[in-house]
């Protein structure tokens, strides 16, 4: 099953276009981004990652580091 990203009426998962809005359906789209994440998973797992992703998880450290050292433990 999927859902329409405007309307989120339910659609059936081979349905192209909305039946109730005619928005185009995000199957083959969020199928390719779920490829994409798993591949990245599967990157980090065994050390491969981007650079991108090495700034991205520093940036995650360096929040969580802020948060720690945040005497109220909230900003
Ligand atoms: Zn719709």
């Amino acid at each position: 099953m999927v859902f329409c990203t405007d309307c989120a009426q339910q659609q059936e998962d081979s349905q192209k276009f909305c039946r109730f809005c005619g928005e185009r359906l995000p199957g083959a789209t969020l199928i390719q981004q779920l490829r994409d994440e798993a591949a990245n998973i599967k990157a980090q797992k065994t050390g491969q990652i981007t650079q991108t992703q090495q700034a991205n998880l520093a940036t995650l450290k360096a929040i969580e580091l802020a948060r720690q050292q945040s005497p109220n433990g909230q900003s």
